[in-house]
């Protein structure tokens, strides 16, 4: 089936570069679980554009588009108009990196006596890697670390950890609660833990996917990434009480193991429980161990912290979407504020 296609799509592909560039809204679709008959049908009146990993892209003229579903009335939308990449357009209003620096500085600037900038190392295309240390001095204090952007296309982490650092910073002998949160401990916001792939908005860098690229128990030695080593020296050296690392998407909040299906130490999950728990009650995200929440995951950022650090490490996933609308971002961030609190307020 796929050999009698190829050369149609060649032909539809050469077509549908002329009819792309018309003023007409053009509908993608993705095919899935067709019979080749019926794909046959499809291919000669539409335009299959590419084969996917399961089925087909398919364009649809708007007008067309009731006619196609008659066809393969299971066809899913990828995309209401070609000509118009939603969630690009949405990606271009979030930060960049060069914002992620500028507003980094301006708030090391503007709470002079509640927070420092510091660098911690570079990516691999030399971007400097930053971490806003709160604190008010003195000894003794649980250390905390928040980040973001581990994953590049997960913008609306990056955006709900400036807006809640900001709350916290602006707050500070106004607000009792916070002003409490950030005097009795040490607190290191990382708004963005992968620049490079950032700055792409991407997933990936160098080729890897920086959440499955620490070190586990099983596999002590693997290779890393640039900004995946500059983390784990800088987690090693200050040996976190709790880190909290911020995904999108899923409504979830996690403690290890992601590797294995296996509980942490009997003494540890007691407080690890405890801890998803108090984070959930405000948002009632789906709190517990990765492995049995997800998936099995090798190679995550808790793993790591919990296993070289005993850092009570957790993950959550924000909200239900990665870019979400740039009108949507203060409903994740209300959704994710408790959250953050209960976090930072577990420690003391
Ligand atoms: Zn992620």
């Amino acid at each position: 089936m796929f050999k009698g296609l190829t050369g149609l799509f060649l032909i539809l592909l050469c077509l549908s570069l002329n009819i792309t560039n018309a003023a007409e809204k053009i509908r993608s679709y993705e095919v899935t679980g067709i019979h080749p008959l019926k794909m046959n049908k499809i291919a000669r009146e539409f335009e299959v554009v590419q084969k996917l990993e399961k089925g087909f892209e398919v364009y649809v003229l708007e007008e067309d588009a009731e006619k196609f579903l008659k066809i393969a009335p299971l066809a899913k939308l990828l995309n209401a108009d070609i000509h118009v990449d939603e969630s690009l357009k949405e990606a271009g209003k979030y930060r960049k990196y060069a914002d992620v620096e500028a507003d980094l500085k301006s708030m090391a600037e503007t709470y002079k006596s509640l927070a420092t900038l510091e660098t911690y190392g570079k990516s691999a295309q030399g971007r400097n890697l930053y971490a806003l240390k709160i604190s008010t001095g003195g000894e003794n204090k649980p250390k905390l670390m928040v980040t973001a952007a581990t994953h590049g296309d997960e913008l609306i982490t990056t955006e709900v950890l400036f807006t809640l650092t900001n709350e916290l910073l602006s707050n500070f002998n106004k607000d009792t609660r916070l002003t409490k949160m950030i005097s009795t401990r040490d607190i290191y916001i990382i708004p963005v833990v992968s620049p490079d792939s950032f700055e792409a908005r991407e997933r990936y860098v160098q080729r890897r996917d920086p959440n499955r690229a620490y070190p586990w128990p099983e596999n002590p030695n693997s290779k890393s990434v640039d900004v995946i080593d500059a983390m784990m020296k800088f987690a090693d050296s200050m040996k976190f009480t709790g880190s909290l690392d911020l995904h999108a998407y899923g409504r979830l909040v996690m403690y290890p193991w992601g590797y294995t299906k296996k509980a942490p130490e009997a003494g540890d999950v007691v407080g690890f429980k405890d801890l998803v728990q108090a984070m959930a009650k405000d948002n009632q995200y789906k709190a517990g161990q990765i492995s049995t929440t997800i998936y099995v995951a090798e190679g995550s950022s808790a793993d790591y912290f919990y296993w070289k650090s005993g850092t009570r490490a957790i993950a959550a996933e924000l909200g239900r979407e990665k870019i979400p609308s740039y009108s949507k971002i203060p409903s994740i961030v209300n959704e994710s504020r408790e959250m953050v609190w209960s976090f930072l307020e577990y420690f003391n």
